[in-house]
Order: structure tokens, then C-alpha cells, then sequence
């Protein structure tokens, strides 16, 4: 069943009564193979979050600019994006859109950013772009979501040194786990140089097809090698899911009682709930 709002969410007490703040929790959604679900799981975690009372910002850090059209900002619509935030170091308050969920922005982005790989790697600091951008709005947002694109480039590598913790979406077909590897070797990495606390939030199965043994068999495969680390929720190939970028609506706008649309809802509670044991102290989702 989709539920509209989160009862969790919705008791949270509200801001206005003086808590503190708290610091935005930073979401990479990163595989360097493409097409495997990363802007869909953005973009829809994004939503649905924000459309349960969160304040949420979804960063579209890929130049193919998914993300922002997949969320309804129109290609030509807006003069900057990421690309004026991690090269010219304007302000992430001064370019980040309102989209039709109140509570969610977007850093949008569109093929300029592709200028970005190239102009970066001349600055020293060049992995902690984004890092010190999202710094001075991390009070203002309860989750970020960073859109990856589909390399381990230098803006995947700001991406991750920005984030607390890392999602990976694993699409179910024969060599989903080829690239699972080489991506876990740069994580590796980039803990040890830029990163030590970046967590996995956890891997997470798309597409899944429950008419074919082989989705049944890659579920099973990535369980055994990775146990915990792969969320609950399995996220099904579903049409709607497929159809509603072409609109510009993230899937709650588009059908919220789609198997879709249950899923990702599913998701958003998996890791809600995970964040707030982890803030409670009770741990996060282990390391690799
Ligand atoms: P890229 O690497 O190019 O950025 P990506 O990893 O962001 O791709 P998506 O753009 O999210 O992948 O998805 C690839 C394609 O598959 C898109 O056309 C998307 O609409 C579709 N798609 C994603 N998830 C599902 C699903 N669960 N069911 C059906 N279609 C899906
Ligand atoms: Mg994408």
C-alpha cells in the first residue's frame, strides 16, 4: 500500500518549536555503469521524502541533466547550474530551483557541467568542490541526494567526497555485479585520501523481472556476497516508472498507486528508519 504520509514522518515535532537544526544527511546514488536506475532512484526517493515533510535537495551532478528534467525544470529553462557551483563557486542558495513538491529543490544541470571534468582538474582542491558548496546550505536540508553520472570521474569523486553515505543501484541482469568491484576499489580509495566516514547506505536492486529465474538468481548472488548491505525493498521493472520522466513527474506525481511508486515509498522508509537508529546510536549500515 502507498501511503501519502509517513506516520513517522509526519509525528516528527515540528521545527518552529526551536530544536536545533539538524545537518542534512548527503546521499550519493553512484554506479559508474549506466542506465541502471541511479537518476529513477534520485530523483523518486527525492519526492517522496520531500512529500512526507523533509526538506530535501536533489542535486543533479550528471550533464545529461536527467535529474532536472525527470523532476519537471525544462532544458533551457534556467541560465545556471551545478556547473556555476563546483567550477565558479556560486552559491548553492542562488541556484537552486523550487519544483512542484514543496519541500524539494533541485540543483539543476545540463551539458555545460560536462566542462566541469576538464576545468576541475587544474585546481588543487578539486574532489571538495561540491564538499565546501553543500557545507553552507547543510542546515537547511534534512536529505540531499546527489544524481551520479555513469563514470568514476571527478564529478562522481566530489560527489562521493560530499556525501555521508553512498547508494548503489544494481540493475538484475547478467553482469549487473561487473563494475560492483571496481566501484567498491574506489571507495576504498577515497576514504582512505578524502572521505574516511563515508558509509554504504546500501545496494539496491532494480528492474527486478519476477517472470524471469535470472533477476531471481543475481537477488540471490548479490544477498549472498554482500548480505546486510542490500536494502530490503527490490525495486520491480515497472512501465510507469518508465513513462513518468517523459512527463517531468517523479512517480508520486504521476501514479502514486503504481507497484512503483509502493516501492520506492518502501525504500524511503528503509532509509529513514536506518538514519534515525544511526543518529540514535544504535549504527549504521555496515562498511565494506
Ligand atoms: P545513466 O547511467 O544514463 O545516468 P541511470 O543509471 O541514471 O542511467 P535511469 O535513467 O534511472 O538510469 O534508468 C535507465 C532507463 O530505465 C530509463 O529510461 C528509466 O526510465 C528506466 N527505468 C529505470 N528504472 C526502471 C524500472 N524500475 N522499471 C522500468 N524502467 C525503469
Ligand atoms: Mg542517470
Amino acid at each position: 500500500m502507498f501511503h501519502v504520509k509517513h506516520p513517522a514522518v509526519a509525528r516528527r515535532p515540528p521545527r518552529v518549536l526551536g530544536l536545533a537544526p539538524t545537518m542534512a544527511k548527503t546521499i550519493a546514488v553512484a554506479n559508474q555503469k549506466g542506465g541502471v536506475g541511479k537518476t529513477t532512484t534520485a530523483v523518486n526517493l527525492a519526492a517522496i521524502i520531500a512529500s512526507w515533510g523533509s526538506r530535501v535537495l536533489l542535486v543533479d551532478a550528471d550533464p545529461q541533466g536527467n535529474a532536472t528534467s525527470g523532476i519537471g525544470v525544462q532544458r533551457g529553462s534556467f541560465r545556471r547550474g551545478l556547473y556555476h557551483t563546483v567550477v565558479l563557486n556560486e552559491p548553492i542558495s542562488n541556484i537552486a530551483l523550487s519544483t512542484s513538491i514543496p519541500m524539494l529543490k533541485v540543483v539543476p544541470s545540463n551539458k555545460d557541467l560536462a566542462g566541469a571534468e576538464v576545468e576541475l582538474v587544474g585546481l588543487e582542491k578539486r574532489e571538495f568542490q561540491l564538499k565546501s558548496a553543500l557545507a553552507a546550505v547543510e542546515n537547511d536540508y534534512d536529505y540531499i541526494f546527489i544524481d551520479c553520472p555513469p563514470s568514476l570521474g571527478l564529478l562522481t569523486l566530489n560527489a562521493l567526497t560530499a556525501a555521508k553515505s553512498l547508494l548503489v543501484p544494481i540493475q538484475c541482469e547478467y553482469y549487473a555485479l561487473e563494475g560492483v568491484t571496481e566501484l567498491f576499489d574506489t571507495l576504498a580509495r577515497l576514504r582512505r585520501l578524502h572521505n574516511p566516514g563515508l558509509m554504504i547506505e546500501g545496494l539496491l536492486l532494480t528492474m527486478y523481472d519476477e517472470r524471469t529465474n535470472l533477476s531471481a538468481a543475481v537477488a540471490a548472488d548479490l544477498r549472498d556476497f554482500y548480505g546486510l548491505q542490500v536494502f530490503q525493498t527490490v525495486i520491480p521493472r515497472n512501465v510507469k516508472l518508465a513513462e513518468a520522466p517523459s512527463y517531468g513527474k517523479p512517480i508520486i506525481n504521476y501514479d502514486a498507486h503504481s507497484k512503483g511508486a509502493d516501492a520506492y515509498s518502501q525504500l524511503a522508509r528503509e532509509i529513514i528508519h536506518e538514519s534515525k537508529s544511526a543518529r540514535s546510536g544504535a549504527g549504521g549500515a555496515p562498511v565494506v
